[in-house]
């Protein structure tokens, strides 16, 4: 680490930051703004004011929508073609792969006060350091070598958490850090990357995890130039963090204490004085409380942006952090082929329009339906994948956008608006974040409450306190399992654990988020709830629908062979963002193991990837292709300047998950042993529906992990080996 004064690597315009109101970051909610194309607002790359127009010469299609085929007909019909119809490059063996991206000859001319003259100047230049405790900040300069290796977001936040945090410091000690890393996309034409990374140390996992979200924080962060801050210490008493193109500032705010998110991103930005111009990202009460899967919460002028799930908001509370605040910088990314990028930007919109249209209409949402109706939607803590269709579509995006839904929201500098605001009058509750798909799974079909007002007063209070919710749902599923069987004797809370109870469900989030009863037992995650009941009649750990200590997400580990093996070898656990179920849905690998471990890994690839590069996954699959191939190569060269084939572009991500890895081996959460699946995934199969039958039973996972760590080249015990390390050009770690 250099101290360094800090650098200008890219453009500053003296009067971006003149035209305030609206400000840079919104996007086509302003009514005093003229409105534009959708096809316009996704490429405008540095917001509004500098929007473009489509080139006269470029055909843009978006499709009109069609009241005949089921919108997600359409989505997984285009997910396919995007990715069938693509150049993608077949991986070829590993040895194959081109030479390390190290840059040979030593070390690169740099400015004289240490910055690499070589990286390009789409990125920003530093990492900004943090002390908590004494308020100290300084920068650190990257280097080109290491922008090639790790590309920024969940790259440059897997190397710093694998620097700084000792293999033996738990996720509470203040030796953990939380990272906010963006990459080198933000704030360029490329589509949707208006998401940024969180990366830690899990308190659910023990092991490393970045979690996503979107709003206007991330570009808001790369404006500062900073393409990652690093939060190191605890602070003495409860703060927020200011960050500005000084560095940063850690202002006591004890008055946040016990605030909700919404109210404590409100509260900073009146501190602060400047509105939304102000970008802040919050924990809940829930995150001073330790509740292990608390998550971070930031609320822009357009929609709120989630970091749900592994506990970034326990490990900020811990920290005794509530909140960080953004004040907007000049930085803006210099491209190295700007309209080499915008032109491959707009060559996609009519396949990301198309390929997305569930999404605009329904949110996420949308999946209820045409998933129960696969037979691959788990209802009663995943006793069964199968819902009553009337259950399913009293919660459904039909369902929801009917009789709930108020308006559209978005993500800065995205066309798709996948986001919604609900109300439900009779709870008294506006403009709500609609709940998710995997929300919907985990804190209705689990629990079996199809009460749509209590779905979404539950969703609203959990992202209010706070807490990830496909995690508190999946707990609360645990327990109320473990309940019925007679293993978890709930005492004065007993009334709220029975299945198909909506108030009950309510009336958790309150307890978990406080740690009050019974919510406090909940607030350690089902795995952990599990551990600690003692029975000598039943084993209540068979009832835990999570892998590694995090929850599973709503995609079948039954249902689909991809996520059978994709969910056992999580870095993150029972994350549905590592290897992606989408292509399964479509048809590939969801029925056969046959060269499903590659499938898997490749997925996971890609996953690193994309949350390198910081695009939306909904544009990703939607627009570019739902596996690695020539398009994202020729953004990323168009962007940087650089000359990379697109196997050395799947080697960023193959990369980036090797450190994630050796992380958690290295933390000794990650082995063989670990990476296994529930219990009820391996011996019951599932019991009725178009599935019934199917399940991955022990010797099929153990069949499929050794051709997995054969594919990557790790041991037996699922260790990278040196060799792999050395081919990745990451031995030194
Ligand atoms: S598709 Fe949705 S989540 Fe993705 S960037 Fe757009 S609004 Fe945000």
């Amino acid at each position: 680490m250099v101290a360094v004064v800090r650098p200008r690597t890219g453009t500053t315009s003296a009067d971006r930051n003149s035209s305030k109101a609206p400000g840079p970051f919104h996007t086509d909610c302003c009514n005093d703004l003229p409105a534009i194309t959708p096809a316009e607002s996704v490429i405008a790359g540095k917001g509004l004011q500098q929007s473009v127009s489509v080139p006269p010469d470029t055909e843009v299609t978006i499709s009109q929508r069609s009241s005949k085929v089921h919108p997600v007909a359409t989505y997984l019909f285009v997910l396919v073609a995007a990715t069938f119809g693509s150049d993608a490059h077949d991986r070829r063996t590993a040895g194959d792969f081109g030479p390390p991206a190290k840059q040979p000859g030593g070390k690169p001319p740099d400015d004289g006060v240490g910055h690499d003259m070589s990286l390009p100047p789409v990125y920003g230049g530093e990492v900004l350091h943090v002390d908590l405790e004494t308020g100290d900040s300084h920068t650190e300069a990257i280097d080109e070598a290491d922008a090639r290796r790790f590309l920024g977001g969940n790259g440059f936040a897997a190397k710093l958490v694998h620097e700084h945090v000792p293999a033996e410091s738990g996720p509470f000690d203040a030796e953990n850090v939380v990272v906010f890393a963006v990459g080198p996309m933000n704030l360029t034409p490329f589509q949707s990357t208006s998401r940024g990374v969180v990366g830690f140390v899990s308190p659910m996992t023990d092991g490393f995890f970045d979690s996503t979200f979107g709003g206007s924080f991330p570009r808001a962060q790369k404006s500062l130039g900073f393409e990652a801050v690093v939060l190191h210490g605890r602070a003495p008493d409860l703060s927020y963090v200011r960050l500005s193109e000084d560095g940063a500032e850690v202002v006591p705010a004890p008055d946040l204490e016990g605030r909700g998110t919404y109210d404590a991103c409100e509260t900073v930005r009146e501190a602060e004085g400047q509105g939304f111009d102000t970008h802040v990202i919050a924990a809940g009460p829930a995150g001073e409380n330790r509740v292990r899967y608390a998550c971070l919460l930031h609320q822009s002028h357009d929609r709120e942006g989630v970091a749900g799930r592994g506990g970034s908001g326990a490990v900020l509370g811990s920290k005794n952090v509530k909140a960080v605040a953004i004040r907007e910088g000049d930085f803006e990314p210099e491209l190295a082929d700007e309209s080499g990028l915008r032109n491959l930007a707009v060559g996609r919109m009519g396949e990301l329009m198309e390929g997305t249209e569930m999404l605009q209409e329904y949110g996420t949402s949308g999946l209820v339906n045409p998933i129960n109706e696969m037979g691959k939607l788990g209802r009663r803590n995943n006793a069964s994948e199968l819902v009553a269709e009337a259950d399913a579509e009293a919660i459904g995006g039909e369902r929801l956008k009917a009789d709930y839904v108020t308006e559209d929201t978005t993500c800065a500098n995205c066309a798709v608006k996948c986001g919604k605001h609900v109300s439900v009058e009779a709870r008294g509750i506006t403009q709500a974040k609609i709940p998710e798909f995997e929300s919907l799974f985990a804190t209705a079909s689990m629990t079996e409450v199809y009460d749509a007002d209590r779905v979404v007063e539950a969703n609203d209070l959990c992202d209010r306190l706070g807490m990830d919710t496909i995690s508190w749902g999946v707990t609360v599923a645990f327990a109320r399992e473990a309940h019925e069987r007679g293993l978890l004797d709930a005492d004065d809370d007993a009334g709220l654990l029975e299945f198909g109870d909506a108030e009950g469900l309510v009336e958790l989030a309150e307890l978990v988020a406080h740690r009050e009863g019974i919510g406090d037992r909940l607030a350690e995650g089902s795995a952990r709830l599990a551990a600690a009941i003692e029975s000598d009649e039943d084993d209540p750990s068979k009832y835990v629908h999570g892998v590694k200590g995090l929850e599973l997400a709503a995609h079948s580990p039954r249902g689909l062979k991809g996520m059978s093996i994709g969910y056992a070898t999580s870095t993150r656990g029972g994350s549905h963002h590592d290897t992606r179920p989408t292509r399964q849905y479509a048809g590939e690998h969801d029925e056969t193991t046959e060269g499903t471990p590659e499938f898997a890994a490749r997925s996971q690839h890609f996953t690193a990837l994309g949350d390198s590069l910081t695009q939306c996954r909904f544009v990703s699959e939607g627009g570019w292709g739902a596996e690695i191939n020539d398009r994202y190569r020729d953004a990323i060269n168009a962007a940087t300047g650089w000359d990379l084939t697109t196997e050395e572009v799947e080697t960023v991500g193959e990369r980036v998950y090797n450190v994630e890895r050796l992380i958690n081996v290295e933390r000794g959460v990650a082995s063989r042993e670990t990476d296994t699946l529930p219990y009820r995934v391996m011996h019951e199969p599932i019991p009725e529906g178009p599935n019934a039958g199917m399940y991955c039973p022990p010797a099929e996972l153990e069949s499929m992990l050794t051709e997995y760590y054969e594919f990557r080249g790790w041991d037996e015990d699922g260790a990278p080996t040196p060799e792999t390390l050395e081919r990745l050009d990451i031995g030194e770690l």
